[in-house]
């Protein structure tokens, strides 16, 4: 506390990312990174784009990247809004477009830097209970709102929403800017990119931390409706002209075109997760259905706090929400396939 802090400072709960250790000795399964590396194509241009010209300033567009987004997503530029990371991206969104006079609605469980973003900047939300199931029924969304806000599939759950039932909020709630947050789309669930041409109020966000393997680069996006663009281009241009530097554009626009590193391990990653579901299942785990590269799971007879903690003691890290409804779960990021049978080998010693 200091008296020195503006009000809003006073109020404010941060977020808490997951823990980046220090030591490289652990098995990282908590913060949703992919486990393998960057296309090799990704770091040889960066290498190349490590050069004298970095003492200039970057394109304030960051063209380059919306160009390979638009090539990407089969969409146009102006359709485009580039950020550093798509946690940026969402910050200028709840400030540019979800603020208004009535509540932000997201589910209870949801990504935990959404109720931040409201704290910064002052926006009222309502939380909507997920189904008792876990899964977001967006038929209870329909209630007066300015703006709905959820991931698919949604964190850190891993299920995912059908596209048909996003269509049908997006028929009926038209008044306000409706928010699909795709960080980990590319790993099962089906993206609601195919509907901004006909729904002006759709937004949705991506990045390339996870399925692209860079989130050390911060790079993120959001399409929709040129309108919607040309907001968040007001915000961005009245809070950081570059949030894009140098090296950050060379990586996302080659990490975006090499599709064929992309889909070779994005299908690894699946294999990967199936496999880990059914030996999960065979210790008596509950694995909730998962689109996404991690797992939410519990135990039928473990304290879910007390099993992260002998976990990290087998120097396996995974995280661990003490929230209510989701406090005996835990959430592990998948790893490479021996990453992968090194937690099973252990939870089969720590079970046993
Ligand atoms: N949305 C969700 C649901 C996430 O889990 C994350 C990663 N913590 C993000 C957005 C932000 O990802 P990034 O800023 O790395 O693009």
């Amino acid at each position: 506390m200091s008296r020195y802090w503006s009000s809003v400072v006073h109020k404010l709960t941060p977020y808490v990312p997951g823990e980046q250790p220090k030591v490289s000795s652990l098995i990282k399964l908590n913060t949703n990174e992919n486990p393998y590396g960057p296309s090799p194509k990704v770091i040889k241009a960066l290498k190349a784009g490590a050069g004298d010209n970095l003492r200039l300033y970057p394109d304030p567009n960051s063209d380059v990247v919306k160009r390979a987004v638009a090539k990407c997503c089969s969409i146009k530029v102006n359709q485009i809004f580039v950020g550093n990371g798509s946690d940026e991206v969402l910050g200028h969104i709840f400030q540019g477009l979800l603020k208004h006079d009535k509540p932000v609605l997201f589910p209870d469980i949801t990504y935990s830097f959404y109720p931040v973003y409201c704290g910064l900047y002052e926006v009222p939300y309502e939380l909507v209970p997920l189904t008792k199931d876990f899964s977001i029924d967006l038929k209870d969304y329909q209630r007066p709102n300015s703006g709905i806000i959820f991931p698919n599939p949604n964190a850190p759950t891993g299920i995912a929403t059908e596209l048909d039932d996003i269509a049908q909020l997006l028929r009926k709630n038209t008044d306000s800017v409706v928010v699909v947050d795709e960080a980990y789309v590319d790993f099962g669930a089906e993206s609601a990119v195919s509907l901004i041409d006909d729904y002006p109020n759709l937004l949705v966000t991506q990045t390339i931390s996870k399925s692209r393997s860079l989130a050390g680069l911060r790079v993120g996006y959001a399409m929709g409706n040129a309108e919607l663009i040309e907001g968040l281009e007001r915000v961005k241009n009245s809070f950081n002209s570059y949030p894009l530097d140098r090296l950050a554009l060379v990586g996302a626009e080659v990490a975006l075109a090499d599709s064929e590193y992309f889909e070779k391990t994005r299908k690894a990653i699946i294999d990967s997760r199936e496999k880990l579901i059914m030996h999960l299942q065979n210790l008596r785990f509950e694995v909730l259905p998962s689109s996404a590269n991690f797992v939410f799971v519990r135990h039928s007879e473990q304290d879910a706090a007390e099993l992260a903690d002998k976990l990290r003691e087998h120097s396996i890290i995974v995280r661990y929400f003490n929230k209510p409804r989701i406090n005996q779960f835990l959430r592990i990021t998948i790893g490479t396939p021996e990453e992968c049978e090194a937690l099973i080998a252990v939870l089969k010693n720590i079970l046993n």
